[in-house]
């Protein structure tokens, strides 16, 4: 019998076996290796009310010496574990390892970020605005906030949250995916070890139930979701309803535009990793190359040579380049598109359906595909595949190439590749997507830039982490004070500095 995870509320785990239970897959195995609470509103309430009990009693009065002395013991515990919490990843998510301590370690330079609290949450200060009268201006926490995170960086986008809301000085509710729950818990307890007082971190599973509890809850302040786009719309329309500060980031389809004067093998060497690194289900994947000119006609077959070097076996294999994807049923809606844009007239150059993996034949595999020719109005190129599966489409010119990217519903990342400063910076100017990389095919910002989209890739105002982390998830005040040495006068006059 498969182990049912727990919560974790208030500082220990918290059993629910009452509770609707979703199956969690070992998507190399095809094997369900646990099962996962998933919580009803009662649940929710206990979690939001230990949260709300901490931020009251412990966490919005402590220290920034005692906040950043938990979060730089935290960040050691981080380091320490890496390659557990990555095997953890990779037994429910299905990536390779080396891939999950990447996005571990990205994690922790976010929990790194957030040890600077000190000087982050720096105010400003105006010495006699008025006569005998000084102004400041400070940011202090919201209170409970929540995130809602998505199944492909377990662990990643989680820390992409939750150190600059506890550095801020907030108590936080994660609802991970319940796809891959695992690595949640552990942080919790490293957490724990760390010193956190109990409630100020805490980890709810679950599903719409659960999610829309959070978003309705009254002790909620700020909502933080990443995930598909229909869900992050769903999230920010429901949570801004309920009075919430709400960041929710969505669904992507980011193309690399290819110009011809391009490094060829660069570019290929870049579209092979971007496209088929973990499976292509990352949220910054290169899915659609842009072509311009006779490029495709070189770039096509240096794509197609290096692809048939790629190993894809299970994650825990360190000779695997490339694992699983996560469910038997993602598995064929991907291969579905590939099928979808033969039909449309699409050319495959290298399918990857019907790949068998020895020793592991019931596992959600689809080999890396790759599509030529694709044209905008295919649904292979209109819609988020999440998988490993490259479109390339040709095009005439670079205007050509920038309109088809504006033109896009999604914005999150691009990338350019080109050997023209000119032609680089025109499109960084003139391109309509948050994060965009120049002879970078995956340009995911540090820890101390801030993460995110533009259009329907996110919903609210605020990218995450960095600095708009920090303005997310605390609130402005200024005061204005005068010490008198005399009595003053009444005056009813709006009032001015003299
Ligand atoms: P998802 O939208 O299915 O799930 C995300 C979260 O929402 C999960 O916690 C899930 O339990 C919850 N959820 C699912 N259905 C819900 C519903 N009907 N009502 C309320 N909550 C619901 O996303 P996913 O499949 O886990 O992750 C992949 C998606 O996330 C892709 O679209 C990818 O582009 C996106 N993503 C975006 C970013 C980004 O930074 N923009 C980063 C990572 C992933």
């Amino acid at each position: 019998m498969a182990q049912l995870l727990t919560h974790w509320v208030g500082g220990a785990p918290l059993a629910d076996e009452s509770a609707r239970r979703g199956e969690i897959f070992d998507p190399a195995s095809g094997r369900v290796v646990r099962h996962v609470p998933l919580a009803d509103t009662a649940t929710v309430d206990r979690a939001v009310a230990a949260a709300r009990e901490a931020f009251d009693t412990t966490w919005r009065a402590s220290t920034l010496a005692q906040r950043t002395r938990v979060l730089f013991a935290f960040r050691e515990l981080v380091a320490a574990h890496r390659d557990e919490l990555a095997s953890l990843i990779v037994g429910e998510h299905g990536k390779v390892h080396a891939d999950a301590v990447g996005e571990v370690q990205r994690g922790l330079e976010v929990v790194e970020f957030a040890c600077g609290i000190p000087q982050l949450l720096k105010g400003g200060y105006s010495e006699n605005v008025s006569t005998g009268v000084d102004s400041w201006s400070l940011r202090q926490p919201l209170g409970v906030v929540v995130g809602i995170t998505p199944f492909n960086f377990p662990a990643m986008v989680p820390m992409w949250m939750f150190p600059v809301a506890i550095a801020c000085g907030n108590t936080f509710v994660l609802k991970p995916s319940e796809k891959d729950p695992s690595v949640s818990l552990r942080v919790a307890e490293l957490w724990r070890e760390a010193g956190l007082p109990d409630g100020v971190f805490n980890v709810v599973h679950g599903d719409r139930e659960a999610v829309d509890a959070l978003l309705q809850h009254p002790d909620v302040a700020a909502v933080s979701f990443v995930g598909s786009t229909p869900i992050a719309r769903h999230v920010f329309t429901t949570a801004t309803q309920h009075g919430k500060r709400v960041q929710a980031l969505g669904g992507a389809k980011n193309h690399m535009v290819v110009l011809p004067d391009a490094d060829i093998e660069l570019a290929a060497d870049a579209a092979v990793a971007a496209a088929y690194g973990s499976a292509g289900e990352r949220c910054m994947a290169i899915s659609a190359v842009v072509a311009v000119g006779d490029v495709g006609d070189r770039l096509v077959p240096a794509i197609a040579k290096r692809m048939a070097g790629l190993r894809v076996g299970p994650g825990t294999d360190p000779t695997s380049e490339m694992g699983p994807l996560v469910t038997l049923e993602h598995r064929d809606r991907v291969a579905g598109y590939v099928a979808a844009g033969a039909d449309a007239g699409a050319e495959v150059v290298v399918d990857g359906r019907g790949l068998a993996v020895e020793g592991a034949e019931e596992g959600f595999w689809l080999g890396p595909c790759l599509l030529d020719h694709v044209r905008p109005d295919m649904t292979v190129y209109r819609d988020e595949i999440f998988g490993p599966v490259l479109s390339v489409v040709r095009v005439d010119d670079h205007r050509q190439a920038i309109r088809l990217v504006n033109d896009n519903p999604y914005g999150n990342g691009t990338a350019i590749f080109t050997d023209s400063g000119t032609e680089a910076r025109r499109f960084q100017h003139e391109i309509e997507v948050g994060m965009v990389g120049i002879n970078v095919p995956i340009p995911v910002p540090m820890a101390y830039y801030s993460f995110g989209g533009w259009k329907h890739s996110l919903f609210g105002d605020t990218h995450v982490h960095g600095t708009e982390g920090v303005h997310f998830y605390t609130r402005g005040k200024v005061v204005t004070a005068r010490w008198p040495e005399t009595q003053g006068q009444t005056s009813l006059h709006f009032p001015t500095s003299s």
